[in-house]
């Protein structure tokens, strides 16, 4: 299809939106996909799409395609509508590989995410996945099938990893998955239990060959909208997801593999670790800070140091009660994404704190949430 030159010689600052069938990701074609883009990286983005095997269908300012009409809300009493229609992913590989017959990954890298002094162990593990077509989008999962036995003599079954990297891999080449494991321990009758899988994970060395299955999952997925508003609630090894998402969103060689994809609505990550030495990424967290001021915000519930208004422990949900105005505002915006993964423990509390907001706004959000969840806007994966 032909670009009009007039929309090509508008200001710079104009955005527009291209349609685009058949981009070829991951060695599979995807059916349909959208970009907003300013008119500056128009001729990139075409380039893009040649090379990549697309066919562009349209074409429009992005003013215009966003004046698409939204259904109104249902909520008495309420604001402005805070529902909008479904978002359109793009295609994503699931089940690629199954239990029966897994993919053999090689163990690339596997170090410590904890600074001196933290509880537990926390460790980044990378795989590799060069050999066969192993390959996943942001928000997914992957299995992994632990060596050995159970204790009725069967081979371990497998267990879900949120995925930590974005779906060009830690080191940008598309070829490797990495996942944030805490080692569980728990007592019984006196005597310390190491989780299986999360102590076969943290006790492997490079080298090492696993069996992974999936990728699995669509309920995590990041909205293709560049100018969407990304709020990321999370407790501890939840962070998995949201640590991909932030590279997609802000790591500079990332946004270079992403022309389609330049991040510019407002990302606001709500963390909770026990104490400052158990935070995840922070490095990473604190340069996304440095060079995206006005896009990124980091928000940290501490739980043993931070006390809540009560007194007690520091918890997430106390955060989002803290802020529930602002957060209730941004939701208030269609474009508005929440993301929610780590402890289950941690639903309630949130629930409440949003019950709270809502009705300081006159609305309820007990009818609210499930609209919320059926735009595609509202995202748990909590164990
Ligand atoms: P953790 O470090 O043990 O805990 C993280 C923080 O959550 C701590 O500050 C902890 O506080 C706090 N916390 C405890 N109970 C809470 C509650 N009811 N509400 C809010 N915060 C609470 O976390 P972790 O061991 O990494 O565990 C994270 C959990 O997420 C695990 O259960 C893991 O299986 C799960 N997970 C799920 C997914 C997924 O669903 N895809 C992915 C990754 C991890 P205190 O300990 O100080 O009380």
């Amino acid at each position: 299809m032909r670009i009009s030159t007039a929309a090509l010689r508008q200001s710079d600052a104009r955005m527009f939106t291209l349609v685009v069938e058949g981009l070829k990701a991951a060695g599979t074609r995807t059916a349909e996909r959208c970009f907003t883009i300013p008119l500056s990286q128009m001729q990139a983005t075409l380039r893009m799409i040649n090379q990549q095997g697309g066919r562009l269908l349209s074409v429009t300012p992005a003013d215009q395609a966003s004046a698409t009409p939204e259904p109104a809300s249902t909520v008495a009493n309420a604001a402005p509508a805070p529902v909008t229609t479904p978002v359109k992913h793009e295609a994503v590989p699931v089940n690629l590989y199954k239990p029966k017959d897994p993919y053999i990954g090689t163990v690339l890298g596997n170090y410590s995410l904890l600074a001196e002094g933290a509880i537990g162990r926390v460790n980044h593990i990378t795989f590799d996945l060069s050999e066969g077509n192993l390959h996943y989008v942001e928000g997914q999962s992957i299995g992994i099938i632990p060596d050995g036995v159970d204790s009725n003599g069967k081979p371990n079954k497998l267990r879900l990893y949120s995925i930590a990297s974005t779906r060009h891999g830690d080191n940008l080449e598309g070829k490797t998955v990495s996942l944030c494991v805490r080692q569980l321990q728990y007592e019984k009758d006196g005597e310390t239990i190491n989780g299986v899988c999360s102590t076969f994970l943290c006790d492997i060395e490079p080298g090492a060959k696993v069996k992974i299955t999936g990728p699995v999952g669509k309920e995590m997925l990041l909205p293709p909208d560049e100018d969407a508003n990304v709020i990321m609630l999370a407790t501890g090894t939840g962070i998995a997801p949201m640590r991909a998402y932030l590279r997609r969103m802000f790591d500079p060689g990332e946004r270079a593999k992403n022309p389609g994809y330049q991040f510019r609505g407002k990302a606001w990550l709500i963390m909770g670790v026990p104490t400052t030495p158990n935070l995840l990424y922070e490095d990473d967290l604190q340069s996304y800070l440095s060079e995206f001021p006005d896009n990124f915000r980091y928000t940290k519930a501490i739980s043993r140091e931070q006390q809540n208004p009560s007194g007690g422990r520091m918890y997430i949900q106390d955060r989002v009660a803290e802020y529930g105005d602002e957060i209730f505002t941004m939701i208030e915006d269609p474009k508005t994404h929440v993301y929610m993964c780590g402890l289950r423990g941690m639903e309630p509390g949130i629930d409440e704190a949003m019950s709270k907001a809502a009705e300081s706004k006159g609305l309820n959000w007990s009818e609210l949430r499930p609209q919320l969840k059926k735009a595609d806007r509202w995202h748990v994966e909590t164990y």
